[in-house]
C-alpha cells in the first residue's frame, strides 16, 4: 500500500526496482484517455511506454490500441501505406465537338490557354492576358479544375448566353482532369522540340508546335486533325470513320487499361469500403500533407457508392459539398463497449422505454393531426 494505493513492485534488469500502482478494468479506459489528451496524443508504443513505468494493469496495450483510434486527431494524422485506387472513366460524349477540357500553361511569365476536344484530342492554343475565357462555340460542355482564374466563370452570363457551361471537375479527385493534364504533357514535349533555348515563345512558336501535336498520328492510326477533320492530312482525301464507333472504341478501350493501370501504380490490395451512414464524421485518405492534417467531413447525403461531403472547421460546417468515393474516406470507429458498463446498460434501457414512449406519443399526435 501507498498513499492508499496498492502497488505492485517491478524490477526489470539493470534498471532500478520501481513501484507500479494497480488500476482496476473499470477505470483504465479512463485513465488512458485522459493521459493520451495530457501527453499531447502520443503514438500507442509511446503511451504503452509511459503507462508501463508508471502503472500496473490487465491488458493495457488493448485499452491503448483502443483509446488512440477513437481519437479524432490522431485519425486526422494517421499516416496510412499507399493502396490499390479504384480508376473509373465518366460516360462518354454523345458526339465529336461538345466535350472540351481545359487548362492554362504558365511557362517563362506567359499563360497560355490549352482546349483539347475530348474524343479526336484535336487541340487549339492561344496567349492570354489573364486566366479568362472566351469560347465562340454553342452547347459545349468545357470541363476545368478549380484554378481561381476558372472558378468565377461557372456563373459567367456571358458563356451562358453562347450556351457554353463550364464544369469543374470533383475537388476532391487528386485526377481531377486527366485530359487537360495529358494535353499539357503533350504540348510541353512539343515546345521542348521547336524552342530549344530559354527564352518567351512567339505567336509563330506556339502555332508550330500546336500544328505539330494536331498532325501526330495516335493509336488508331490517325492523327486528331484528321480526325476532327476527317480527311487525310497529307492527300486531302476524305477519310471514312464513323463518330459513334470511334467514342465507343475509345471509351473500352479506357476501361479495358483501368486494370492494368490501378496493378502497376500500386501492387497492394484496395482499401475496405467503409460503413459509413448520413451524420457520420469522416477523413480522407488523400488530405493528409506533410504541412497539414486531414480536415474533418459531415457526411451529408449517400447514393450508391459517392458520398457528400461537408467540411467541417471546428463549429462551423461549409456551405460546399464535395462528391468523393466510399473508399476514399475513412471514419474514427468507436471501440469503446458500451454494455461493458452495467449502470450504462440500465441507462441504455430507460433510453429505450422513453424512445418508445416518445414513438408512441408521437404516432399519437401524428393520429390527433390527421383525423
Ligand atoms: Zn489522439
Amino acid at each position: 500500500m501507498l498513499h492508499q494505493l496498492l502497488v505492485v513492485r517491478r524490477c526489470d534488469p539493470l534498471a532500478l526496482t520501481n513501484k507500479l500502482i494497480i488500476v482496476s478494468r473499470s477505470v483504465l479506459d479512463g485513465l488512458v484517455t485522459a493521459l493520451h489528451i495530457k501527453l499531447d496524443h502520443p503514438s500507442k508504443h509511446q503511451l504503452n511506454l509511459v503507462l508501463k513505468r508508471l502503472f500496473y494493469a490487465l491488458d493495457m496495450p488493448k485499452a491503448v490500441e483502443q483509446a488512440s483510434d477513437s481519437c479524432h486527431t490522431c485519425a486526422s494524422l494517421k499516416r496510412l501505406p499507399k493502396s490499390l485506387v479504384k480508376q473509373s472513366s465518366e460516360d462518354q460524349p454523345d458526339l465529336v465537338g461538345i466535350s472540351y477540357v481545359a487548362d492554362v500553361l504558365k511557362r517563362k511569365r506567359q499563360l497560355t490557354l490549352v482546349v483539347r476536344e475530348t474524343v479526336t484530342s484535336y487541340t487549339s492554343t492561344c496567349f492570354i492576358q489573364e486566366e479568362r475565357l472566351a469560347f465562340k462555340r454553342s452547347s459545349v460542355v468545357v470541363r476545368v479544375d478549380p484554378a481561381p482564374g476558372f472558378r468565377p466563370l461557372c456563373d459567367d452570363s456571358f458563356l451562358k448566353q453562347l450556351n457554353i457551361s463550364i464544369e469543374i471537375g470533383r475537388v476532391k479527385n487528386r485526377n481531377i482532369n486527366p485530359v487537360a493534364d495529358k494535353a499539357i504533357a503533350e504540348f510541353e514535349d512539343e515546345l521542348l522540340r521547336e524552342e530549344r533555348h530559354q527564352s518567351p515563345l512567339s505567336e509563330n512558336t506556339l502555332v508550330i508546335a500546336t500544328t505539330r501535336l494536331n498532325s501526330r498520328l495516335r493509336q488508331i492510326g490517325l492523327s486528331s486533325r484528321e480526325l476532327w477533320t476527317q480527311r487525310n492530312q497529307f492527300t486531302h482525301e476524305q477519310v471514312p470513320i464513323s463518330d459513334i464507333n470511334l467514342i465507343r472504341a475509345q471509351h473500352e478501350s479506357r476501361n479495358k487499361n483501368h486494370g492494368f493501370s490501378e496493378i502497376s501504380k500500386c501492387s497492394r490490395p484496395g482499401r475496405p469500403i467503409p460503413d459509413v451512414s448520413i451524420g457520420d464524421m469522416v477523413y480522407l485518405y488523400a488530405d493528409r500533407s506533410k504541412t497539414q492534417s486531414r480536415d474533418r467531413y459531415l457526411v451529408g447525403a449517400l447514393d450508391g457508392e459517392w458520398c457528400f461531403i461537408k467540411k467541417n472547421s471546428g463549429n462551423q460546417l461549409r456551405a460546399s459539398s464535395y462528391k468523393v468515393k466510399l473508399p476514399e474516406c475513412y471514419k474514427v470507429i468507436n471501440t469503446i463497449n458500451f454494455h461493458q458498463n452495467p449502470r450504462s446498460s440500465q441507462n441504455e434501457y430507460d433510453q429505450e422505454s422513453d424512445c418508445d414512449d416518445y414513438a408512441e406519443c408521437c404516432k399519437r399526435n401524428i393520429t390527433v393531426h390527421v383525423w
